[in-house]
């Protein structure tokens, strides 16, 4: 039987090479050349649509570990990448012409994988993986819309910077809900008057990125990057995301001139959401002026704040770990659309739903890499119930048992488990 593979990007080659390279056969639909996304330039598969960097190649890096842990489970991603690498310093970066003809020049000779240039417009009868990315077409997103329910069916994200636990000053910061100084739901950084002009300041003065011509973003009045919201007067943040009413600082006995509040994002306080702090500051621009916010002075940032044209899909509610949609098995979902968010944290989640759905024909039971490893980990952050849910990129904070004093054992652990998860795979599937 024949795996359908929605979509020829990242994902989707992964996918299609997975279920190849264990015996099985898979075809790829790729509306491309015939019709194209807003954002693809050629014809060829995986392409790359913006940055020609694949981030870094450290091993101490979490990005750099994602990587090491595709390689030793035979990504096709990353078997271009280092063939068509070109310098890049300690980040992986590739020739992006040479990247994705080599894919697609495997993927072609593949006897067991055949790519038909069509666009999808109806979910075809299953198994069927739909790794039709951020900018999936219009006709399919309806027909998605169908399955899901449009409540669970994302067209933006509006996403806040996420702090590295270990990095803010508990001196400054204190545990404190609004009206409850007992709870500790939220974290709060409080700003004096003087501290909160300078942040302002420097708010409004800070670069941001200038849309792309098909990301005429309309954004919602709830969810305003917070440079807009403070563009339209210094007192609309004490009204908004930096209003200190209910909240009591802790030294002065008093209620702040502003405050920023930091909601958890695991149960063990790695990792700190700044509510409502979406923002399309640049990366650089985010990191000095959100360090202006005080006991966020040495914050590290895990994921930076950014507004994207985005379609994905609500994946706490609609899939289960095997990345199958809990309403209909036969139906997989792959790549960006699951809520990951990069070219390699979505090259993985084409690796998992390649080797699920080739397990669910087979009949076996697919278990999922642990969430010890890094691609385990992006598969229990985008299945597991949470509020807001917003795309993730991959990073140390939702490693599972991550701790810094530790970290050459954790990623020596990682690299091994994954490599063994492989190997068991492959044995049951063979
Ligand atoms: C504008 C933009 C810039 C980005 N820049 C970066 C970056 O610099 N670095 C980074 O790490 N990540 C970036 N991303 C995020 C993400 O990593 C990439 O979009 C990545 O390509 C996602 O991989 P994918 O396989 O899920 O989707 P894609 O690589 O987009 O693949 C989806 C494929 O499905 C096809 N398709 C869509 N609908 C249909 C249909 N109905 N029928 C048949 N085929 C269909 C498309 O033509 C496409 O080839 C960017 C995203 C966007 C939108």
């Amino acid at each position: 039987m024949e795996i359908k593979i929605i979509g020829g990007g990242l994902a989707g080659v992964e996918a299609a090479h997975q279920i190849a390279r264990m015996g099985g056969r898979a075809v790829i639909y790729e509306m491309r050349p015939h019709n194209t996304t807003p954002a693809h330039k050629t014809s060829m598969l995986s392409e790359l649509v913006c940055s020609n960097s694949l981030k870094s190649k450290e091993l101490t890096n979490a990005h750099g570990l994602l990587k090491e842990e595709m390689r030793l489970i035979n990504s096709i991603v990353m078997e271009a990448a280092r063939a068509t690498s070109i310098p890049g310093g300690k980040a992986l970066v590739v020739d992006r012409e040479k990247f994705s003809r080599y894919i697609t020049d495997k993927i072609f000779e593949n006897p067991l994988i055949k790519v038909m240039r069509e666009e999808i417009k109806e979910i075809p009868a299953g198994p069927v993986i739909i790794a039709t990315g951020p900018l999936t077409s219009e006709a399919l997103t309806e027909k998605i819309i169908s399955i899901t329910g449009s409540k669970n069916l994302y067209f933006y994200d509006a996403i806040s910077p996420i702090i590295d636990g270990d990095s803010i000053d508990f001196n400054h910061a204190f545990y404190a809900t609004r009206y409850r100084d007992d709870s500790s739901d939220y974290l709060n950084c409080p700003l004096t008057e003087e501290e909160y002009d300078r942040f302002y300041n420097a708010l409004l003065e800070a670069d941001k990125v200038s849309p792309r011509p098909f990301e005429g973003i309309p954004y919602f009045e709830g969810c305003l990057p917070i440079e807009v919201m403070a563009s339209r007067g210094k007192q609309t943040l004490l009204y908004g995301p930096m209003k200190p009413v209910g909240i009591i600082d802790r030294r002065t006995k008093k209620e702040p001139f502003a405050v920023v509040q930091l909601r958890r994002e695991d149960t063990e306080g790695k990792m700190f959401n700044m509510v409502g702090f979406q923002t399309k500051l640049t990366y650089k621009e985010q990191e000095r002026v959100f360090r202006l916010i005080p006991g966020l002075k040495n914050a590290r940032f895990l994921r930076y704040g950014s507004i994207h044209r985005n379609t994905y899909i609500n994946a706490p509610k609609l899939l289960n770990k095997s990345l199958q949609l809990k309403s209909n098995k036969e139906i997989f979902f792959a790549g960006q659309i699951t809520g990951v968010e990069g070219y390699c944290e979505s090259s993985a989640m084409g690796i998992i739903a390649g080797l699920s759905a080739l397990c669910f024909i087979k009949g076996i039971e697919f278990i999922p890499p642990p969430p010890e490893t890094c691609i385990g980990a992006l598969i229990e952050y985008i299945t597991t119930e949470r509020k807001d849910f917003q795309p993730m990129n991959i990073n140390f904070g939702i490693l599972k048992g991550y701790n810094r004093r530790r970290k050459n054992k954790v990623i020596e652990n990682a690299l091994k488990t994954i490599e063994d998860w492989y190997n068991k795979i492959e044995d049951i599937i063979s």
